[in-house]
């Protein structure tokens, strides 16, 4: 008798996510804004619910997979919101890269509804959406995640699901991951435009780099996907990007941690976005040095 997940958000991630739900045996009731994202899940059983609320009423649980902190607001509140429709002591799964203000607030205007709310967000790429492989960064009680378990089970790695501490800790630790990952992107491509110039071969520079203490997973793996399947991603848009970019900026801002370096990519993957556009992939900053290199 396993519980009806409600899901709200069926894009590149949620999309993969409900699949894997529903593969795995739970009962589903989706909505998003486009309704030809559930289809596929309709014809595996799912509902379709008109709204949010609706979703909340028909579920035992509901998670959202939205784009930024403003959809979460969005979905929360009013007559067509989560809140208009979640049972007393209900349970609310953010897994959107947000920010904890938005649950912070439900928290503490609906504390008589003694809500259960958790954040885990993800990582993994669109690809670990679509294998049940993320990897879930979970913030909450810690008899709350136990009692979830199953549900991030049916979406992520067993071993990599991990509980990062009290409500908020998985939105913060979700941030910093794709900080250093987009740092260590930009400074990657950085590195290999240079050497190229300076008439090193593209293919024998990356080999030294992957054989040096400056290796890394975006070194040894990510150049070589780009490199041989032109791959920069367009699972994860780099509006995105620069969205989890922004929020990182005011995380630190907020706790007074100088983040200068943060500043700086920033400004590289925002030039990137207008030069691409939006929908471009998250690695597509790599071009702008491929076209300085002129590989
Ligand atoms: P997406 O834009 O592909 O999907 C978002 C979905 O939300 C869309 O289908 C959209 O129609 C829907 N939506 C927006 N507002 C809505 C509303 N008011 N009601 C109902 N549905 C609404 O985004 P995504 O790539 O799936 O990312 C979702 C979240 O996961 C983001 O916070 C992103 O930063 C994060 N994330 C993405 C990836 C990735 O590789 N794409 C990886 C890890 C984390």
């Amino acid at each position: 008798n396993l519980p009806t997940v409600g899901f709200i958000g069926l894009g590149n991630m949620g999309s993969g996510m409900t699949r894997n739900l529903q593969k795995a045996g739970f009962p589903l009731v989706v909505t998003d804004l486009r309704p030809e994202s559930a289809a596929e899940l309709i014809a595996g059983g799912a509902l379709w619910a008109e709204s949010p609320a609706q979703v909340a009423a028909l579920s035992d649980l509901v998670i959202t997979m939205l784009p930024t902190p403003r959809h979460v607001e969005a979905v929360l509140h009013g007559a067509d919101g989560i809140l208009a429709g979640i049972r007393d002591g209900g349970t609310w799964i953010d897994m959107s890269t947000s920010v904890p203000e938005p649950a912070e607030r439900v928290r503490r205007d609906f504390a008589e509804r003694g809500l259960r709310i958790l954040d885990a967000p993800v990582s993994g790429m669109s690809i670990g959406a679509a294998t049940g492989m993320l990897q879930i960064f979970v913030g909450g009680d810690a008899a709350d995640v136990a009692r979830l378990r199953p549900v991030f089970e049916a979406m992520g790695d067993p071993e990599r699901i991990l509980h990062v501490g009290a409500a908020g800790a998985g939105y913060a630790v979700k941030l910093m991951i794709n900080q250093l990952w987009f740092s260590h992107l930009v400074a990657t491509a950085e590195v290999l435009a240079i050497g190229v110039k300076a008439g090193v071969d593209l293919g024998v520079l990356r080999e030294s780099l992957v054989a040096s203490p400056a290796n890394s997973n975006f070194v040894q793996n990510d150049v070589l996907s780009i490199l041989d399947h032109g791959d920069y991603d367009e699972g994860f848009a780099i509006a995105l990007a620069c969205k989890d970019l922004g929020l990182s900026i005011d995380l630190a801002r907020s706790v007074g941690v100088p983040a200068e370096l943060s500043a700086v990519v920033e400004q590289i993957y925002r030039r990137a976005k207008a030069q691409y556009g939006d929908l471009a992939g998250e690695m597509t900053p790599v071009k702008l040095y491929e076209d300085v290199a002129g590989v």
